[in-house]
């Protein structure tokens, strides 16, 4: 795989303390360097579906609330601080497996599924790109963290205290950003969002219950961004993403399940710390780093891999007039 890092982004790292071996100008090439320095990454993965691009005008970086801000109806859903009151109900109305982007926000805005939704702020649904016309944002990128602080309750956007710093820097040192990307295409945009939607007192662990109430607006995130890779942050997030793929994954250390590619619902997932933890254990952050260079790795190949099949679709389309 190639890994381009400018002066920058090397700079970015050396300051998170992340030293990645850089070759001399008569040595290596600086991808080869960059790969040699980190774990082998073997897992490759083999197809994927294929998505027609769908062009996108370069626009500001938004929470995803505040991406939904064409839909008045979704007005309680938009702004930090406190919500109108909406109507308990002991979950949301109608499958959320078959939601729409909009209809999936309002009914996280409004869920009383468990007993989070009574003490809540803010749902905090996640952070991309700006979306139009109530479609998800255009990510190729998921980041999934456990479950909002209390700063990402008050602004209703995820990972916005000192852990989000580190993790739009790790971000930004491969080209990623929940601002988007330069282009407005969706190769290097992110989006960011939680296990569960509300914060839990006293940032005390989620109990099962909540996260089983939660998962599924998560899945439904999923389905409905179709992202290229995801990222588990987290023993949480980990444990309840490689669910079904991972046997005894709750016995199983985060450790052992780095390094390899995993899937959830169809796409790629790759393990990584929580950027609380490496806050406080920086020896940690070079595995993250070594992390965030397989999960590029996984997107390069899924992107290569989909540009294969819409070059076939077209070879075939123009073969048959
Ligand atoms: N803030 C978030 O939004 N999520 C986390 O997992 C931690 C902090």
């Amino acid at each position: 795989m190639s890994l381009d890092l400018d002066a920058r982004q090397r700079a970015m790292l050396e300051e998170m303390h992340i030293h990645v071996w850089w070759p001399k100008a008569a040595e290596q090439p600086a991808e080869q360097a960059a790969v040699a320095s980190v774990p082998p990454t073997p897992a490759v993965l083999a197809s994927a579906p294929s998505q027609p691009p769908r062009p996108q005008p370069r626009t500001a970086p938004v929470s995803i609330a505040d991406a939904m801000a064409d839909a008045p109806e979704l007005a309680m859903a938009r702004a930090p601080g406190p919500q109108p009151a909406v109507q308990a109900r002991a979950a949301p109305s109608g499958p959320i497996d078959s939601m729409d982007w909009a209809t999936l926000q309002e009914a996280v805005a409004g869920c009383m599924a468990c007993a989070l939704g009574a003490g809540r702020k803010n749902a905090v649904f996640g952070v991309g790109p700006r979306s139009e016309g109530g479609q998800p944002p255009r990510a190729d990128w998921l980041i999934v963290g456990e479950s909002p602080g209390e700063d990402a309750e008050a602004q209703g956007e995820p990972f916005v205290g000192e852990s989000g710093k580190l993790l739009d820097n790790m971000l930004k040192a491969i080209g990623v950003s929940r601002h988007g990307s330069a282009d407005g295409l969706p190769h290097k945009a992110a989006c960011i969002v939680n296990l569960l939607k509300c914060r839990p007192p006293g940032n005390r662990n989620p109990a099962a219950e909540e996260v089983a109430q939660c998962e599924p607006y998560l899945r439904r995130q999923v389905a409905l961004l179709q992202p290229k890779v995801i990222i588990a942050m987290g023993r949480l997030s980990v444990q309840t993403l490689l669910a079904e793929s991972v046997p005894d994954v709750a016995g199983t250390p985060l450790g052992r399940l780095r390094g390899q590619v995993h899937q959830y619902h169809g796409v790629p997932v790759v393990v990584t710390y929580h950027p609380a933890y490496l806050l406080r254990s920086l020896p940690e952050k070079a595995k993250a780093w070594a992390d965030l260079v397989l999960a590029l790795d996984v997107w390069k190949k899924r992107t290569a891999a989909e540009r294969l099949t819409r070059d076939a679709a077209v070879g075939v389309q123009a073969e048959l007039g």
